[in-house]
């Protein structure tokens, strides 16, 4: 059944609105007075604060609870966050809880399946019937979320919009640093972070790849990480999301994840949940064999091949964690030993570690040669005798 909408007259300016202000604030600001430093500083600084505090912040922390952090950076993520002028946390968190509870269904807040546009930002220009804010207890619970919530819009035009006006003006020492501080750092940087989070929700469930599970739209593009801090591993996302990382590897692109590590060598942040590397691994086998074997017949010869190399494959893995444990600890007590002793030792624990690699390899072999078995059969399926 077409549902029909009416329009959030208050959202709907702001978001067509600002984009307007900016770019006409910016043509004028520049026609008048150029452009010097202080306005692209305080424009990146604010663009890192506020797309950090929504996607570290209020996405990973506060939505997903992926790790613990100290009340001075959950107030920094609070007022930067407010001025992303993304709604406050609890509210952002219950719709996002939403989203991935119902991803794709009618209750999902932002369901690509109504269309790209609607994803993006359409789903925020109606009128909802009635406001669902449920399962965030436990955010209601931290007195800071509490406090931005009931505050929101006052904190968000303070620090998004007044704050960097003032740094302008102390910067330049001049009512143009304020209107450039201003421009710059609040309406410009506000469009712009807008609108990287919004991909996140259209693009990041059109376009990409789904290693992981097809069992929803979300996929990973890391072209997307570029431009969100890191949360274009969306379908990885989607599939753990009790992990701190969107991009699991450490070549991935995700600054949002070396932020929170950084800040946890410093004690602000603690209780980093990773998901372990057999389940990541496992998960994206299987992922590969059932796209594969998507209306074609498998064989339980083949099948069982799957559930043999999956089972070595986390073996491996699961033991080559275990002997590198190991040999840190041993690397820790060599000082007790003779230069000789020590040398056999480190020998024999390098040994066992290739004998892990060596059984990882294996599996991985394994698995090429059953994913290519599929193509076989289908060629012979398909070519005439
Ligand atoms: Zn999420
Ligand atoms: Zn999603």
């Amino acid at each position: 059944m077409e549902q029909q909408h009416s329009i959030n007259i208050v959202n709907s300016s702001f978001l067509i609105g600002m984009p307007i202000l900016a770019l006409v604030s910016v043509i004028f600001y520049s026609l008048e007075y150029g452009i010097s430093w202080t306005e692209p500083i305080i424009f990146v600084g604010f663009y890192l604060a506020c797309g950090l505090s929504i996607t570290a912040g209020y996405h990973r922390l506060f939505s997903h609870r992926t790790h613990k952090a100290a009340w001075p950076m959950r107030l920094f993520y609070a007022l930067f966050g407010a001025a992303a002028f993304q709604n406050s946390a609890i509210k952002w968190c219950s719709d996002h809880r939403r989203h991935h509870s119902k991803t794709d269904k009618e209750e999902d807040p932002y369901t690509v399946k109504k269309g790209f546009m609607w994803a993006h930002m359409g789903w925020v220009m109606v009128e909802q019937e009635e406001e669902v804010v449920e399962h965030v207890d436990d955010l209601y619970a931290d007195p800071i979320l509490a406090w931005q919530d009931r505050n929101i819009f006052l904190i968000g035009f303070l620090v998004g919009i007044v704050l960097p006006g003032a740094i302008g003006y102390l910067a330049m020492g001049s009512l143009q640093g304020f209107l450039g501080g201003m421009i710059y750092g609040g309406f410009l940087r506000v469009v712009v972070v807008h609108h990287a989070t919004f991909l996140i929700n259209s693009a990041a469930h059109t376009w990409g790849t789904q290693p992981y599970s097809t069992a929803n739209t979300s996929r990973d593009s890391p072209i997307l990480s570029f431009l969100t801090f890191g949360e274009g591993y969306h379908n990885f996302h989607h599939t753990f999301q009790a992990d701190y990382r969107n991009g699991h590897k450490w070549y991935h692109w995700d600054p949002s994840k070396w932020w929170i590590s950084v800040a946890s060598w410093f004690g602000i942040t603690k209780d980093l949940h990773r998901i372990p590397k057999t389940t990541i691994e496992s998960r994206r086998m299987k992922t590969a064999f059932q796209k594969q074997a998507e209306g074609e017949h498998v064989s339980s010869e083949l099948q069982d091949r799957l559930t043999g190399c999956v089972q070595q494959m986390r073996k491996g893995l699961s033991e080559l964690m275990k002997r590198r444990e190991e040999y840190k600890a041993a690397k820790q007590e060599r000082k007790k030993e003779s230069k000789e002793a020590w040398k056999r030792r480190k020998e024999a624990h390098k040994a066992r570690i290739r004998e892990c690699k060596l059984r990882i390899d294996q599996a991985r072999l394994e698995f090429k040669q059953i994913m290519k078995s599929f193509k076989l059969n289908n060629q012979t399926v398909s070519l005439p005798a």
